[in-house]
């Protein structure tokens, strides 16, 4: 998934660690999350125990793996990092765990995609700091328990609702991370221009805020690539305008829209009558896999109330006409 819209981060991205808030206070936004962590950190460094275990939950690009280090930082304890996918064999999660320190945190990033044979060590893991392990196979087989460091997980899944309900519930404090809102990335991302020492107007920084779909890692990514035209250009500073053409050039629209976006909404209004359709025909009609229709596209377009789920398929609401410049049919949704 390469668009330069998605929240996702790129394979080989461009490393933007100097960019990353290091504590809570510099962390912009998600204040419901943030003042509940900071009450329950404050709260286990005094007493010298480990923190319960943290969910974090919410689109990519939201702050995730960001907060779970600032978790570690302000507990002042280490940090380990590791995801679903990576941890193939039990064995694997193992080691990791017989490693932990008192106090640690283990970050484990997309949570959803555990497989069920490493899922199951990690329940007696969370729950009484133990590992329970078979060795040998057959009639010499037998089970023993390694006691282990108590540690705090914090887990990150962009969807809280694929994880097994007896997984869900082993988490003490639960996150939902939020879009951000324009200020809120405008406040971002002249902070991360500060850093990279560009050159970035109050306005400008809002243009790019409001074209970023609410995601931080949008809005840096954006930035990164604005700054290069406005170098091309020789621009001494990215006012509005500046942004806005680049952005224009970059086929990212005033409401954040690209290219994908727009055929999707074209194809459902103008083949199908802005519908009822079903995810399968859009998705064949703009040559693109189910997966990546209802992964990437349709939340944003949901979210900001250009299309609606219905049982009987997506159909344009009337912002979604107006968007692509069309008059709305009097019986569209608003
Ligand atoms: P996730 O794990 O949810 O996919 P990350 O934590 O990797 O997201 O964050 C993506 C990018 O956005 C990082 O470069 C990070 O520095 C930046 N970022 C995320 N949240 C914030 C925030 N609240 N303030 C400033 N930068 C942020």
């Amino acid at each position: 998934n390469d668009r330069i819209v998605s929240g996702e981060a790129a394979p080989f991205e461009g490393s933007d660690k100097a960019l990353r808030p290091q504590t809570l206070s510099e962390f912009v936004g998600q204040q419901q999350a943030k003042g509940n962590l900071k009450v329950f950190i404050d709260a286990a460094r005094d007493r010298g125990e480990a923190l319960d275990h943290v969910l974090l939950f919410g689109p990519p690009g939201l702050g995730k793996t960001t907060l779970a280090q600032i978790v570690a930082r302000e507990l002042g304890v280490n940090f380990r990092a590791t995801s679903g996918p990576v941890l193939a064999k039990a064995g694997d999660l193992a080691a990791i765990l017989t490693n932990l320190e008192p106090r640690d945190v283990l970050f484990i990033d997309e949570i959803h995609r555990l497989a069920a044979n490493v899922e199951e060590i990690l329940y007696p893991a969370m729950e009484d700091h133990v590992l329970d392990l078979i060795i040998g196979e057959g009639p010499s087989a037998r089970s023993i328990r390694i006691d282990l460091a108590p540690f705090t997980l914090v887990a990150a899944t962009t969807r809280a609702g694929l994880l097994a309900t007896p997984l869900r519930d082993r988490f003490g404090i639960p996150l939902r991370l939020e879009f951000y809102t324009t200020a809120e990335l405008q406040h971002v991302l002249l902070g991360a221009a500060r850093k990279m020492g560009t050159p970035l107007s109050d306005d400008g920084a809002e243009e790019i805020a409001a074209r970023s779909r609410g995601t931080p890692r949008i809005a840096g990514r954006l930035l990164r690539r604005v700054r290069d035209f406005a170098a091309a250009d020789g621009a001494a500073v990215i006012d509005r305008g500046q942004a806005a053409r680049a952005l224009a050039r970059l086929e990212v629209d005033e409401a954040g829209l690209d290219s994908l976006d727009r055929r999707y909404l074209r194809a459902l209004i103008e083949n199908y009558g802005g519908g009822p359709a079903g995810v399968e025909t859009i998705a064949y009609a703009i040559a693109e896999a189910r997966d990546a229709v209802e992964d990437v596209i349709e939340p944003y377009l949901m979210q900001q109330g250009f299309i609606q789920r219905t049982p009987r398929g997506r159909i344009a609401c009337g912002k979604g006409y107006l968007h692509l410049g069309l008059t709305a049919p009097p019986a569209a949704v608003n």
